[in-house]
């Protein structure tokens, strides 16, 4: 299978051939197309497997499609939050990150704990980034861990300052407002203990659970 059968816009299969992405991994092609229709995923992968690309070009796609900014800082992002366990890993999601968009002109920017608050305010404010009020797009990578190092309470902090007024119904076949940005959480972890499986029924509405 290739990149082209997903359903990428034109200017992210550029930007993936450009990077030099001969052909999607097992992962991103189970996870990408769910992650576009914007469902909720639980990802089940590790380091590795490519797993930072399969929820990276879904976000960077629904980013894209947001109407144009406005001229309110104040108002604006980020549009979307991917949150780590380690400033390792913080710096690997942003490199990768980056590759991709690049290409689309969409700003990165990663903050880490240990580095002076001036410094990382400083790099928020450049990049006009201010509240999460309107942030709609979530990640959680290597899930598992943040809950092992004790982070939990900081993620539920990040998801509860998100407005829960744009998650999905719980009910599948609840009717969904056409003109509404509705909230969508992807999770990767390579295990799935009961503390996550809490957060999860908390947080995701009716995720697609992928494996491979
Ligand atoms: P990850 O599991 O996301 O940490 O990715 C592992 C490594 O594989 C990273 O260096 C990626 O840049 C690379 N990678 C991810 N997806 C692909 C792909 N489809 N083709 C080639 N390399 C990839």
């Amino acid at each position: 299978r290739n990149w082209a059968e997903g359903d990428l816009s034109q200017e992210l299969l550029r930007a993936v051939e450009k990077v030099g992405y001969t052909k999607p991994s097992p992962i991103q092609m189970a996870a990408i197309p769910i992650g576009l229709q914007q469902r909720d995923v639980i990802g089940i992968a590790e380091t590795g497997s490519g797993k930072t690309a399969a929820f990276v070009l879904p976000m960077l796609t629904y980013i894209s499609k947001l109407p144009p900014m406005t001229d309110d800082i104040e108002a604006e992002g980020p549009y979307a939050v991917v949150m780590a366990p380690t400033r390792e890993l913080a710096q690997q999601i942003e490199d990768e990150t980056v590759k991709f968009a690049h290409f689309l002109d969409i700003r990165v920017v990663s903050i880490v704990g240990g580095q002076s608050i001036e410094e990382q305010g400083f790099k928020l404010r450049q990049a006009g980034y201010a509240v999460l009020n309107q942030c709609n797009y979530v990640v959680l990578d290597e899930a598992d861990r943040m809950i092992d190092l004790g982070f939990e309470p900081q993620v539920m902090g990040v998801l509860d300052a998100m407005p829960s007024s744009n998650l999905k119904p719980e009910n599948e076949d609840a009717e969904l407002d056409t003109q509404k940005i509705y909230r969508t959480t992807y999770m990767f972890s390579a295990t799935v203990p009961l503390a996550l499986e809490r957060l999860a029924r908390k947080y995701l509405r009716n995720p697609v659970v992928v494996t491979i």
